[in-house]
């Protein structure tokens, strides 16, 4: 039997049309919540990301303000404009696109943000606030995925849930999530032992490694949730071919690309998962939403509003 799609684009538009109400009723009270991000150098993959980020929050009548120093930038000035946006009070959330140029200390820019502001929730206290279970900014990766789950009703309070990664931006944080969802969660790495036996035993799993197919789907429990984070990108026609065995179609579009978006779980495992987010089309869109919604979040708390969407 196949897996129930958990389909991200069909809860982006869930969320985004719950947004637009909270920000019509801010607007109603004189707040137009606004997004800067910052775009640094000319990296194709990170122009898309940012120009969809912008376009998302047009989409939902949110400001928004696009910075984009050259490639050649210092810390200092990086510094500097993290200073100028805290200090500007029409911005809301400040989005630094990751990564940055090898000169630039990443750390010092996104330590730079002002918490109140940190819509990718990466900033040590934003992490702090997670850690110890009080209201934040979450990293919007794992955020989007609890709520992928949330909202298909898969029940995590008591579930055994394995994290494959450990990141500081998805796997960490994702087992924060769902500790504090009260699942038993299991964190895996590339250190693990016996990752097949661990992965069996898991009602819930979430893989954010970054290597192609890499969770075979004889590994996926029956009727196991699965959340696949990872985005690789496959150009290998035997690769591919190994892959998609199964997805005549999808192959098909691969010969005539040159190349297929995979997550870290095979393809497979719609065959044996109960659910599954797809590659394309599962945690992408959710990771855009959840930083649409902190930057509306954002703009309640520092001005001491409550929330209507729920699970914000
Ligand atoms: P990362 O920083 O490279 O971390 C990868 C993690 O996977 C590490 O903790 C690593 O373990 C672990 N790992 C690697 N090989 C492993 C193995 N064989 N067995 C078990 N664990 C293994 O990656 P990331 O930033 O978390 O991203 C992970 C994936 O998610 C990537 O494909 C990325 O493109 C994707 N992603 C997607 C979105 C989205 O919006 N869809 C957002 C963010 C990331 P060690 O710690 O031991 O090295």
């Amino acid at each position: 039997m196949s897996a129930r799609i958990l389909d991200g684009l069909k809860i982006r538009d869930e969320i985004f049309a719950e947004l637009k109400t909270e920000i019509a009723k801010l607007s109603a009270q004189g707040i137009r919540p606004g997004l800067a991000a910052v775009l640094v150098g000319e990296n194709p993959a990170s122009q898309l990301y940012v120009k969809s980020k912008i376009a998302a929050c047009e989409s939902l009548g949110m400001a928004s303000w696009l910075h984009t120093p050259p490639g050649s930038v210092s810390t200092d000035y990086m510094l500097q404009l993290m200073r100028d946006l805290n200090a500007d009070d029409n911005v809301d959330g400040i989005l630094v696109q990751l990564p940055l140029p090898a000169q630039v200390d990443s750390k010092r820019v996104l330590e730079a943000v002002n918490p109140a502001k940190d819509v990718d929730g990466f900033h040590p206290v934003s992490l702090g606030r997670l850690v110890s279970n009080r209201p934040g900014l979450v990293a919007c990766t794992p955020a989007g995925c609890l709520e992928l789950l949330r909202r298909y009703d898969i029940p995590i309070e008591g579930a055994n849930a394995v994290v494959l990664g450990r990141s500081d931006i998805v796997g960490k944080p994702m087992t924060l999530l769902l500790m504090h969802a009260n699942a038993t969660v299991t964190i895996c790495h590339s250190k693990t032992r016996d990752l097949p036996d661990i992965v069996r035993r898991a009602d819930i799993v979430v893989a954010a490694m970054g290597k192609a197919g890499y969770v075979q789907a004889g590994w996926i429990r029956a009727g196991a949730a699965v959340i696949d984070v990872g985005t690789n990108k496959v150009t290998d026609p035997s690769e591919a071919e190994g892959l998609l065995r199964n997805f005549p179609q999808r192959l098909e579009k691969f010969r005539a690309k040159g190349n297929v978006l995979i997550g870290d779980v095979h393809p497979d495992a719609s065959f044996t998962a109960g659910a599954l987010s797809p590659v394309p089309g599962g945690v992408g869109p959710m990771t855009i939403t959840m930083l649409m919604s902190n930057t509306v979040k954002a703009a309640r708390l520092r001005r001491g509003k409550t929330s209507m969407v729920a699970g914000s």
